[in-house]
């Protein structure tokens, strides 16, 4: 694996990055040579701090003195090999404000977003400006709103307002699973709406 992209801090976002780390690092220490390729992991202000404090709390201090792993804070643009990746702040309050960032992802012409958890936004809609794929968080139905997440409406209006052609529900919670969440979002937006699933693969 090359990169590594966290969109905000928030544990079901975060929950399996240090076990992903854990693993490269037993690696690195029983393969004879040493892992020869590690990924560098993008993230929001903190991202390096983030893993050494969970070294503490998880009591593996393992990750104080292992610098193999390159960390970087999200900037403007980040030119990947053929691939651009930029990431954009968007609003994301729950409880108290988070450092939050929607993805977006440029490859041989084509534009992959993702919207991580988000609100109706700036950052969001420039985020998903003219996507071939927009994957998005999709946390409420229409009639259900908060600071924090989008809801079926709102994730049609960005749709439209940013021209995208391909919308991806996910970030569904369980009492949601019977709610016609395309057809809401269809009220707003006439392009492609797929619920995902897990595993799901979606060429563009
Ligand atoms: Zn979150
Ligand atoms: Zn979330």
């Amino acid at each position: 694996m090359d990169y590594v992209f966290l969109t905000h801090f928030h544990p079901d976002h975060s929950g399996d990055l240090f076990a992903f780390q854990m693993n490269l690092r037993l690696s690195d220490i029983f393969l004879e040579k040493g892992l020869e390729k590690l990924p560098t992991i993008f993230g929001p202000k903190g991202i390096e701090s983030f893993t050494k404090r969970l070294s503490e709390v998880y009591e593996l201090p393992a990750f104080y003195d292992w610098d193999k792993i390159k960390y970087k804070v999200y900037g403007k643009s980040e030119e990947l090999s053929n691939l651009v990746a930029k990431a954009y702040k968007v609003e994301h309050k729950a409880f108290r404000p988070s450092h939050a960032y929607a993805l977006r992802f440029e490859y041989d012409g084509k534009v992959f977003a993702f919207s991580g958890d988000s609100t109706k936004c700036e950052g969001l809609e420039r985020a998903a400006k003219d996507a071939d794929l927009f994957i998005c968080d999709t946390s409420y139905d229409k009639d259900h709103g908060s600071p924090a997440h989008l809801n079926t409406y709102e994730i049609g209006e960005v749709a439209v307002k940013s021209n995208v052609k391909k919308v991806i529900l996910t970030h569904i919670y369980p009492n949601l699973e019977k709610v016609d969440l395309a057809s809401e979002v269809k009220e707003k937006y006439q392009g492609e709406i797929v619920v995902g699933e897990d595993l799901m693969e979606i060429e563009v």
